[in-house]
């Protein structure tokens, strides 16, 4: 029985995961549970799971918790919850780079780790890396790119891939101009076409912004050169990746578009579980495509190379800008296309500084924001 506290319960992943939970009873437990404010669906999931503890981090006024299990508040708790002795893994499934703390304190708590949460590899890459080596600790991919390549090159330990190929669904404006993404409105950025999601990694995903985080997040997942990761459209989002070895080789792993694949692999690692979700029929399947990413409509993607060349906490200013953006383009104030120019333009007002510790990247995060904001305000006002 794997015993698994799941960060981030009642979002898309979250609740994919406790799915997972829902038809291995007999492998998982959730062993607690924790979100940010969502305290009725989280009641409703200790009532569902009995778990040992639940934790919220801005608990609605008047909020105590019911009597069955216990709960915190607050965002020491989320913490707590990763140091918990019931708990063997922790799937971090929050939005942002909030999941990089509980990653961190996961690891040196000697848990296993299920990511979802790429902001925090995109952010603390180096330092989690080095933290998981250090305490020997597997850090196991959820995001389904980077599941894939995970399970192409497992067996293959003298053969390192020459290349990383991430598939990209291109999003709702694949097929759009340039002018008319000038004119998209938020809904229709949060009109994914083949995944259903949290509503920040939907715009990351029309905005290719996500793309370019997952190449950031793959360069240390998988310790590539960042020239040697690319990114290849693939709208019908059945190939979820690949890598390339050095005879030419190239191994991809496919199936429908759902979360619970890679859930469920990270999950029950080294080993597979049925009863997972529906399976993919090749002869329904239909034409499967690839096509360049087009930069000049996606500018933002090729800003990941551009970060990852730069060093430093370059990756940590793209990531905290777009957290911003993508606040102000959900909440109407900041046009979608904008998304870009606001990355680009936070990125240009410094040069990039080293990151030995935590502090630095937290502190890169808050200028970033503090910078995007007000460019922001400057542009809309
Ligand atoms: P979501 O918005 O649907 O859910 C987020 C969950 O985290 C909620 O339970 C929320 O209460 C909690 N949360 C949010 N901010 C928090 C904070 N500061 N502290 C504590 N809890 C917080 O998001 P999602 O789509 O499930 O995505 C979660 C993460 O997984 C993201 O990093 C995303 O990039 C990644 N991811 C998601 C998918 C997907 O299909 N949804 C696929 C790949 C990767
Ligand atoms: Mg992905």
């Amino acid at each position: 029985m794997r015993r698994i506290a799941i960060l981030g319960s009642t979002g898309s992943i979250g609740t994919q995961s406790l799915d997972v939970i829902r038809r291995h009873p007999e492998s998982f437990c959730a062993a607690a549970l924790a979100a940010r404010s969502s305290a009725a669906a989280l009641a409703a999931q200790v009532r569902e799971f009995s778990p040992a503890a639940a934790a919220l981090v801005c608990p609605p006024e008047g909020f105590a918790g019911e009597n069955n299990c216990e709960w915190s508040f607050g965002e020491e708790a989320l913490l707590d919850i990763c140091a918990r002795e019931d708990v063997d893994a922790v799937l971090v499934a929050v939005v942002g780079i909030a999941g990089l703390p509980a990653v961190l304190r996961a690891i040196e708590c000697g848990k296993t780790v299920l990511l979802a949460n790429k902001e925090a590899l995109v952010t603390g890459g180096a330092l989690v890396m080095e933290a998981a080596r250090r305490k020997g600790v597997s850090l196991l991919p959820v995001d389904s790119e980077h599941s894939a390549i995970f399970q192409c090159i497992q067996g293959r330990p003298n053969a390192h891939p020459c290349r990383i190929v991430l598939t990209a669904s291109g999003g709702p404006f694949r097929t759009w101009s340039r002018e008319q993404i000038e004119r998209a409105t938020v809904e229709q950025a949060l009109r994914h076409p083949n995944w259903s999601m949290g509503r920040k990694i939907t715009i990351d995903s029309a905005s290719m912004v996500n793309k370019a985080l997952e190449v950031i997040e793959a360069r240390w997942l998988f310790d590539m050169a960042p020239e040697d990761i690319e990114v290849v459209v693939h709208p019908q989002s059945v190939v979820h990746s690949g890598v390339e070895f050095s005879d030419g080789a190239l191994l991809c792993q496919m199936g429908l578009p759902d979360m619970r694949v890679p859930i469920a692999y990270a999950m029950s690692y080294p080993d597979r579980m049925g009863n997972v979700g529906e399976r993919l029929d090749l002869t329904r399947a239909g034409a499967l495509t690839f096509e360049a990413p087009d930069f000049a409509r996606f500018p933002a993607l090729k800003l990941a190379w551009e970060v990852l060349r730069e060093g430093g906490d370059a990756p940590v200013r793209l990531n905290g800008a777009n957290e911003v953006a993508v606040d102000l383009v959900l909440r109407g104030e900041l046009p979608f296309f904008r998304i870009a120019d606001l990355l680009a333009e936070t990125l240009s007002r410094e040069g990039a500084r080293p990151v030995r510790e935590v502090a630095d990247v937290l502190d890169a995060d808050r200028r970033a924001r503090e910078t995007a904001h007000a460019l922001a305000q400057r542009w809309t006002a």
